[in-house]
């Protein structure tokens, strides 16, 4: 019997590599789709040549092509980290919205599952604290972060339109910060800049006062609660994220006294909009998925910063943050 057939979108990406891995794992067929614009090759070298995996080059804005059938599409493709959704503003709002689209076709044209990765972002700089599924957000339009957080916004709307309309089965995850090997050092986001910057001896940049909240979440805890939802009967939304939250400051101190550096932390300006709280109410994921995080911020930063020591070690010269 041929195995069934999954298409991972961003399949080279952070996320979307551990999901090739889960599914593999899971006794599928692999299709990862990427146009490597901020994924990498390195993410999924352990899958090429794998029986049971293909790589597509492609850019899901423009059209996507996949023979034969699927079973499920998971739509990870986006540039994800404020740095590059804000040096591509334009790709960021095409693959949440042309991106989507095609792909929503795809799975109607196959009669494939859908799940879309949303996000925290769509909640904006939240007034609802912590934030469930049912608030609606605080989002600026046209604010920088308005080109990724309307993308996410319009991508939810398109696919329970699809959902309603066509009777398309779909899923929407709300991802909250998440970490883990495979995150790109370079990338920007918190936990890679300060985890960088530590192990190459330079001062921890914190931005603003350091009173700002997140919630990080493990991503083995991630791709479980994304299974479990693909899996599950909930068209709705779902909040995937670990409650435990941490002002930026305090994560900052975490992360040198983890990796014992002598460095200390030094305030650059909050970036526009930079929401100031942010913590996954997860009531619907422990109802509906009998999902909850299994790890610690603790257990969860050792795999991940043996992961970047040894990223460290091979560009000793670079300061890629
Ligand atoms: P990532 O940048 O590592 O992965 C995104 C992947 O998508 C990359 O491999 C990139 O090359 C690919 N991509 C981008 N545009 C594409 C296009 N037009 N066609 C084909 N491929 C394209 O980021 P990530 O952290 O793995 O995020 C994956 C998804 O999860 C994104 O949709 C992101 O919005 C969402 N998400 C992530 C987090 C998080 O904490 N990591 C939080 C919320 C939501
Ligand atoms: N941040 C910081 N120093 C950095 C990078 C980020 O203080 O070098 C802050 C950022 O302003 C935000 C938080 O850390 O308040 C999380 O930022 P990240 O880019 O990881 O993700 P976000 O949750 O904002 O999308």
């Amino acid at each position: 019997m041929p195995k069934e057939k999954v298409l991972v979108t961003g399949g080279a990406g952070f996320l979307g590599s551990h999901l090739c891995d889960r599914f593999i794992k899971e006794g599928y067929h692999v299709i990862a789709m990427d146009n490597l614009i901020t994924g990498s090759m390195e993410n999924i070298e352990h899958l090429m040549g794998h029986p049971d995996f293909e790589y597509y080059h492609c850019d899901v804005s423009k059209f996507v092509h996949v023979p034969g059938e699927l079973k499920y599409i998971l739509h990870f493709a986006s540039p994800a980290s404020p740095i590059d959704y804000l040096k591509m503003p334009i790709q960021t709002l095409k693959v949440g919205s042309l991106g989507t689209h095609n792909l929503l076709g795809l799975a109607k044209a196959k009669g494939a599952r859908m799940l879309i990765a949303s996000t925290s972002e769509v909640y904006g700089d939240p007034l609802e604290h912590p934030q469930k599924e049912t608030y609606w957000g605080n989002v600026n339009p046209v604010g920088p972060r308005g080109v990724y957080d309307e993308a996410k916004r319009f991508q939810e709307a398109m696919t329970m339109a699809y959902h309603t309309y066509h009777g398309l089965e779909t899923r929407i995850v709300r991802i909250f910060n998440t970490y883990g090997p495979r995150m790109r050092l370079d990338d920007g986001r918190v936990l890679p800049a300060f985890v960088s910057q530590a192990l190459r001896g330079e001062d921890l940049t914190v931005f603003g006062d350091g009173t700002q909240t997140r919630s990080f979440c493990y991503v083995d805890d991630l791709v479980e609660g994304i299974y479990r939802l693909l899996l599950s009967d909930y068209a709705y939304p779902v909040n995937i994220g670990n409650p435990s939250e941490i002002t930026i400051g305090e994560f900052a101190e975490e992360i040198i006294r983890l990796t014992g550096t002598d460095q200390k932390v030094i305030y650059k300006p909050l970036p526009q909009d930079d929401p100031k709280q942010r913590q996954p109410d997860i009531s619907v994921a422990r109802e509906v998925l009998g999902w909850e995080p299994k790890y610690s911020r603790a257990e969860g930063l050792q795999p991940t910063l043996e992961y970047f020591k040894k990223k460290v070690l091979q560009k000793p010269q670079l300061n890629e943050a």
